[in-house]
């Protein structure tokens, strides 16, 4: 007869959610580029962009909310107002420059 001990369930570490926490937590109080935060936490700018993107729908109900600061044309000061993407655009639709500030994230918190 055996007798079964109580079962130990390892569960692997999810290492998204770590990155996820730690984009945020680079997020809370400064203003950071993709590129910076990528340099902060070492994951690839692509992947931080993707994580934003989690982030900002997952905050849309809380008390916290992703900042984005829009991306603007360093050539003509075009505004990336209207753009959905998170992501760096590649080219000024209006000069054509390829000469764009990166968007800047915050988590801000909203009373
Ligand atoms: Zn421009």
């Amino acid at each position: 007869m055996t007798t079964k001990k109580s079962r130990k369930e390892t569960i692997p570490p999810e290492r998204h959610d770590t990155v996820r926490h730690d984009i945020m937590h680079a997020l809370e109080g400064a203003e950071l580029s993709a590129k910076e935060v990528s340099g902060k936490i070492s994951v690839s700018e692509k992947e931080v962009y993707e994580h934003l993107d989690h982030i900002q729908k997952s905050l849309s109900e809380g008390k916290r909310r992703l900042k984005v600061t829009p991306a603007e044309c360093v050539s003509c000061g075009f505004v990336f107002k209207k753009r959905e993407r998170l992501k760096k655009p590649g080219r000024c639709p209006v000069c054509r420059s390829e000469h764009i500030h990166d968007p800047l994230f915050a988590i801000i918190t909203i009373e």
